[in-house]
């Protein structure tokens, strides 16, 4: 058996990286629907979309707040409410530990960022989820700060604009996350008897108890093109109910023609669309 076992170490064809190849890393990327090179400079011009195919590729909250007030202009709100360990939760490591590495990895202090500022004049409280942190898992503190929002909405009458972009309830921390999808919906019932308004924008992707509460309580709701939508996981519901699902089930163009979504709107047309819906709904109310 000796022929087939390797005594002399292999022969190294490998040469240094920078030899083989002229290194683009940093300056293209290859669209996964199309497969068209971009330009990294020129997806931030276009909101990190597709150039060519209208692919939607991941956007971060500060990002999604920046482009949505008038100027890029608000005030960050609520940094310092974040998540505590309550249960003192270990799955393979440490709560504890997992919230360090997110804050370490995202640059973010939660999973959610808050911010209130002018949209085209009128008053809006608006936070964005962000996947970088623990998959934009909504725990107290991010049911927490999306709450204190829709109070301030309540007290200064402004509207309320919430990008969803989350695997859901955040496990370690339990039943006090479910609380959270009871607890925002109660705020938003009263900002709803108040007759302001609440524009829901859903993201790839918005799953579980996010779906499951505010995500699909908005006067208006927002999809973004393609996006995975839904409660569970496909693979879930195809084992429970024992049926193939239809294609294209679970993304925005599927739950707007279910009825599940009023619009799919274009990454780089949501500014608009949202200043559009707001002065329908705040027409009274706009800034002098
Ligand atoms: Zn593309």
């Amino acid at each position: 058996m000796a022929w087939f076992k390797r005594d002399k170490p292999k022969i190294d064809v490998a040469q240094p990286e920078e030899e083989r190849t002229v290194n683009t890393s940093g300056i293209f990327i290859k669209c996964p629907d199309c497969e068209n090179p971009l330009y990294k400079r020129e997806l931030i011009e276009s909101q990190q979309v597709c150039t060519h195919c209208g692919h939607h590729f991941r956007y971060s909250a500060i990002e999604r707040l920046e482009t949505l007030f008038d100027d890029g202009r608000y005030e960050r709100l609520d940094d310092e409410v974040t998540s505590s360990d309550p249960l003192g939760f270990v799955d393979t490591k440490p709560y504890k530990d997992r919230i360090e590495a997110a804050k370490a990895a995202s640059g973010l202090p939660e999973a959610i960022v808050s911010g209130s500022g002018r949209v085209s004049g009128h008053l809006v409280y608006a936070a964005a989820m962000d996947m970088s942190f623990i998959g934009g898992s909504m725990g107290s503190a991010v049911g927490e700060k999306i709450t204190r929002q829709i109070e301030r909405a309540l007290e200064n009458k402004g509207a309320v604009v919430i990008f969803s972009a989350s695997g859901g309830a955040r496990m370690q921390e339990g039943t006090l996350s479910l609380m959270q999808m009871g607890k925002i919906s109660a705020a938003l019932s009263m900002l709803d008897k108040a007759g302001l308004p609440f524009i829901s924008v859903l993201t790839d992707p918005t799953t579980g108890g996010v779906t499951a509460s505010f995500a699909m309580l908005g006067d208006v709701i927002i999809a973004e093109p393609k996006a995975l939508i839904g409660f569970a996981g496909p693979r879930v519901i195809e084992q429970t109910i024992r049926q193939k699902l239809p294609k294209g089930f679970q993304r925005s163009e599927f739950l707007l023609e279910h009825g599940m979504v009023d619009m799919v709107v274009d990454r780089r047309e949501m500014r608009e669309t949202i200043i559009r819906m707001l002065d329908f709904m705040m027409n009274d109310r706009k800034a002098a």
